[in-house]
């Protein structure tokens, strides 16, 4: 007696997937390397959004030897300063 076929929905379903773990952004990434000063000064500038733009913030770390992109910022901003959007994971900055 021959089995019978496997359903295609099931064995799809038959493995559990593999949740990524939350992993901080590159700007979580750069802050996590900084001291609480430069930190601190970093994140003024994050929360400061009528004075930095995202590029100028990326562009600074940059020249330092932290390598961003204004993208990464904006990202970062909307996961800490909103959680809206295409957001990055890290913890909101209180
Ligand atoms: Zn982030």
């Amino acid at each position: 007696m021959s089995k019978p076929a496997p359903s295609p929905v099931a064995a799809a379903f038959a493995e559990i997937p593999v949740v990524k773990p939350r992993v901080p952004c590159k700007v979580g990434a750069v802050l996590a390397r900084l001291d609480d000063v430069a930190q601190a000064a970093v994140n003024g500038a994050i929360r400061d959004e009528d004075n930095w733009t995202s590029v100028e913030i990326a562009r600074r770390l940059d020249s330092l030897g932290y390598p961003l992109k204004g993208d990464n910022v904006s990202r970062h901003r909307r996961g800490v300063l909103s959680k809206g959007g295409d957001a990055c994971e890290c913890p909101r900055l209180s």
